[in-house]
């Protein structure tokens, strides 16, 4: 049975009562118009915590366009289905109001020092955006205190964001990334996908595309157990620099005329700072974000992970 959660107070005794029973609980926090990504989270929370929580808040501070935040799809009917279905334990959907003092609401009010992931790719196109996730981020873990919290690779940024506050705060709770889910041609499943139009959809696709091809062309040196061999096979000329690889990577999604990229790059995994060469971190992952027609489009891959 799913208990539907709407104040502060509620969520208080409910998660008092699962303390005494001595239950760990597994958060997982959502903006809602759920899909099998998030459903993932939820099963993966189920397997490893005795109590799973879901929240459902379209946080209002990590907006940085108003139309965004107006036209964010909020089909909570649904959403509690899909969540009864999964069998998630509880729901935390609460008004804007029980979160968040009036004055508290305007960005510049919050201010928590996550250092160069601020400006950085996601950063530099959505000013604020990363307060404004540690704002609400920090107050769910202040009123849930969760065992542990499930965050999708898809916002990987969000996730190093996240990271930084817990450790900064000092937090107990464990933080796990779990993999991209995507459709079957490879677009990552997101709530904003129903905002693209049929044609937009099938263009959508080229960002995963553009993505993978990044990892077809880097040196397959980091598998492990074949490291030193593979590499000495392949001639040196042959091999593309990173900067080679993502300008292809960029002329594949200049193929669309509906398609404006906002970044695509490829860098540490660690801080996200750019790589010149693919032997420069332990860790690369390549990052993009699109617009199609409106409808804007985050995605990443892992290139070599350790
Ligand atoms: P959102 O509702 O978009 O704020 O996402 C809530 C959580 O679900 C975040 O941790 C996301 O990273 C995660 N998530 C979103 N899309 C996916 C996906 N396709 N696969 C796995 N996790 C996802």
């Amino acid at each position: 049975m799913l208990h539907i959660l709407k104040t502060r107070d509620e969520l208080g005794l409910f998660l008092k009562e699962q303390r005494m029973r001595h239950r760990s609980v597994g958060l997982v926090t959502t903006m809602g118009a759920l899909h099998k990504g998030h459903l993932s989270l939820i099963a993966r929370s189920k397997e490893e915590n005795e109590f799973t929580l879901c929240s459902i808040f379209v946080n209002p501070t990590q907006f940085n366009d108003p139309a965004d935040l107006e036209r964010y799809p909020r089909p909570i009917e649904r959403d509690v289905e899909a969540l009864c279905t999964a069998g998630c334990d509880a729901l935390f959907l609460p008004e804007v109001s029980e979160m968040y003092q009036p004055e508290e609401e305007k960005q510049g009010v919050w201010h928590l020092d996550i250092g160069p992931l601020e400006e950085i790719l996601e950063g530099a196109f959505r000013p604020g955006h990363y307060q404004g996730v540690t704002q609400v981020g920090h107050k769910f873990f202040k009123l849930i205190k969760p065992d542990r919290a499930y965050f999708g690779q898809k916002d990987f940024q969000q996730f190093l964001v996240i990271s930084r506050m817990v450790h900064l705060l000092e937090m107990p709770v464990e933080l796990i990334c779990c993999p991209t889910l995507r459709e079957p041609d490879g677009l990552a499943m997101s709530s904003r996908n129903i905002h693209l139009s049929p044609a937009g959809r099938k263009e959508a696709t080229l960002l995963s595309k553009a993505l993978f091809l990044i990892k077809d062309i880097a040196p397959s040196m980091h598998v492990p157990g074949h490291t030193a061999g593979e590499t000495k096979m392949l001639p040196k000329e042959s091999i593309l620099s990173p900067e080679d690889a993502r300008l292809r990577a960029l002329d594949l999604l200049a193929t669309s005329s509906m398609i404006r990229v906002e970044y695509l790059e490829i860098a540490d995994a660690s801080d996200l700072r750019s790589v010149k060469g693919w032997e420069d971190a332990s860790s690369v992952i390549a990052l993009a974000a699109i617009l199609v027609g409106q409808t804007r489009l985050i995605d990443n891959v892992f290139i070599k992970q350790w």
